[in-house]
């Protein structure tokens, strides 16, 4: 029987005071509690006799280093990062300047260049970065402040001053560790803390778990777009050298999509450890809102190497690491209210990434700097209720972060309908500063999307060859587990199930017959599987391989009946993304 996750009851938990939490230290988190400690130091230098102290500021990170569990493309926008580190440029790992730009259509075994680069993805100016590596680096700078940073350690809980829809955030608890498989404690049982803080900030990244706990208490979405989201499957690969230049920026769209899906692919040249200018990172990203269950992301990034134009790229190199993660896509009408009463949200857990540029680090950047700002404020008042921390949506609203994402604040519902609707509405919403035919277009969640089986053709028609498991040639193309090894990915085994099914009776008997189990599909590490069992009236049962699980978060968001839950595993478990 499968045992799920969830913090043990009936145990002490140590209590630790606290000022500030921030729970995730990806480049949200981190920028905030930098120019956290920096205000705080200004603070301190202007006024001796009220110094305020950075002790009891924590940064929260679940895996066991930080930046282990970043991965992007990744083009950095320096923009905030000039802001926040005005010399940042002489020290921080940026691997190129961008020096060159193109954006091709794919057919099966074609390409079409386009004459223009949309204004959009020209990226002249910016950096190709590992995130992994920048986010390091950042992390670094906000030890040597004095924050601490507690690495291996999951925000699992909110605690709440009451039940009522009024309460206040009052603090985080941490993963409980030494839990087994039943959900027993070990000999080497660690309760989480209870971190009583004055500001809890979310900066989780995409569909945060505390972040879905928050928005659900308060029904925090309802006025805005149900989120939408694309899941980024990344391959890094070594290339004989001059394949690619160090700072060369390719996209592209089309194949292996059909028109009826949404997404594309990014090619990303870097310098690497090599000779010279060997590294590739590539990826492609699949719209969520696809419509076949039986499309798998992980194979769609399979088939797209197999094109002639990346396949020639690619010849006699070696792919050397492997992940996925989601990326939230809704754009400006999707982001829920982001402070209240002892919270705020920054980064993709709220939703600030600008789909059509395929860029969120620098606006996590700026709406951590923000959001450190209002915490600042509110430490030295002596307030953190809304009435403080509410300034942080004020002060979203007149920054650039809604100037940017308000010009495509109707980007990705205009897909809605498939690619050439989409290139009709995106065209007209460049003309009129984003508005389209519409001030407010609607979108569902991507999930109502996804159609039966008894509605599709049974031979997958258009989509065929993006359905079911890749199977891998071994050199090119990989099979799923074979990519899952490069991802470095490793958990402690004897622990409950931090994939958390609501009903698995829903798996067994509805979903297996209705879309034949999706969850097999589009979960890009082999975590879910349909096992043979006799005693099931479709002979089919749910199992899980939660240990291989890479925190995509796909399933938490893909499931036509929502009934999954990803929650933290223990602590220090995941991915390994190294230069990711
Ligand atoms: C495939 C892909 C390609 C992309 N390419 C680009 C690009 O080229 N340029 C660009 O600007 N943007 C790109 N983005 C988007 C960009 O990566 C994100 O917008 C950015 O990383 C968001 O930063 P964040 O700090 O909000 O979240 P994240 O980077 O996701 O960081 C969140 C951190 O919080 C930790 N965490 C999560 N939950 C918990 C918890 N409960 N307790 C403790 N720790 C927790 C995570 O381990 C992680 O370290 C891409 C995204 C993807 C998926
Ligand atoms: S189990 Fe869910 S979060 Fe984990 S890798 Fe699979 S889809 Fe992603």
């Amino acid at each position: 029987m499968l045992i799920f996750r969830k913090p043990l009851e009936g145990v002490e938990r140590p209590q630790m005071p606290a000022d500030v939490v921030i729970v995730g230290g990806g480049p949200a988190g981190m920028a905030c509690a930098l120019r956290l400690a920096q205000l705080i130091d200004a603070h301190n230098a202007a006024h001796p006799d009220s110094q305020l102290s950075k002790e009891n500021i924590y940064v929260l990170e679940k895996a066991r280093e930080v930046g282990q569990h970043c991965l992007s493309g990744a083009l950095l926008d320096p923009r905030s990062m000039r802001e926040l580190l005005p010399e940042f440029e002489k020290e921080a790992p940026l691997d190129a300047e961008v020096t060159k730009e193109a954006v091709y259509f794919l057919t099966e075994k074609g390409k079409f260049k386009l004459p223009i680069t949309p204004p959009f993805l020209r990226d002249h100016g910016n950096y190709v970065i590992s995130l992994n590596r920048f986010v390091k680096w950042l992390g670094s700078k906000v030890e040597a402040t004095g924050i601490t940073v507690f690495t291996g350690f999951a925000g699992s809980e909110l605690l709440f001053s009451d039940d009522s829809k009024e309460a206040r955030v009052t603090g985080v608890r941490t993963d409980d560790k030494g839990v087994d498989k039943e959900g027993h404690q070990k000999s080497n049982f660690e309760p989480g803390y209870d971190l009583q803080a004055k500001v809890v900030i979310l900066a989780e990244g995409p569909r945060g778990s505390l972040t879905k706990q928050l928005i659900q208490k308060f029904d925090l979405a309802k006025n805005a777009n149900p989120q939408t989201y694309g899941v980024g499957v990344k391959e890094l690969w070594e290339v004989p050298a001059g394949r690619i230049a160090a700072g060369e920026v390719i996209y592209t769209m089309g194949w292996p999509l059909t028109s009826y899906e949404y997404g594309g692919a990014w090619i990303y040249g870097s310098p690497g450890s090599g000779p010279k200018d060997n590294v590739v990172s590539l990826g492609y990203v699949t719209g969520l809102d696809y419509a076949d269950p039986r499309l798998d992301p992980q194979r769609v990034l399979q088939e797209f190497k197999r094109h002639p134009f990346v396949a020639k790229l690619l010849e006699g190199g070696k792919m050397i690491r492997y992940g996925a993660k989601s990326m939230p896509y809704g754009g400006w009408w999707a982001i829920p209210p982001v402070a209240g009463n002892g919270w705020m949200i920054l980064g993709d857990s709220a939703g600030f990434l600008n789909s059509a540029r395929l860029k969120g680090i620098h606006l996590a950047i700026k709406s951590g700097m923000l959001a450190a700002e209002t915490a600042f404020d509110a430490l030295i008042k002596g307030d953190s209720s809304a009435a403080t921390l509410g300034t942080f949506q004020a002060k979203v609203e007149s920054s650039w972060i809604k100037e940017e994402l308000w010009k495509v604040r109707n980007l990705h519902q205009g897909f809605e309908h498939g690619m050439y609707a989409g290139m009709f509405h995106t065209a007209l919403q460049m003309i009129t500063g984003g508005r389209g035919v519409r001030n407010r277009y609607p979108a569902k969640a991507g999930y109502e999307h996804m159609r039966k089986l008894a509605d599709l053709p049974a031979d997958g028609g258009a989509e065929a060859h993006m359905l079911g498991p890749a199977k891998g040639d071994g050199k090119l193309t990989f099979d799923k587990l074979t990519d899952l090894y490069h991802s470095g990915t490793k958990h402690e085994e004897d622990q409950p199930a931090h994939l958390v099914i609501h009903d698995t009776n829903v798996c067994n008997t509805k979903c297996v017959k209705e879309f034949g189990s999706p969850c097999q599909n589009f979960c890009p590490a082999n975590v879910y599987e349909m096992v043979e069992d006799a005693s099931q009236p479709n002979g089919k049962r749910i199992s899980l391989n939660p240990s291989n699980c890479v925190h995509c978060k796909t399933c938490d968001i893909a499931d036509p009946y929502q009934i999954i839950t990803w929650v933290p595993p223990e602590g220090g478990g995941g991915p390994n993304y190294d230069g990711m």
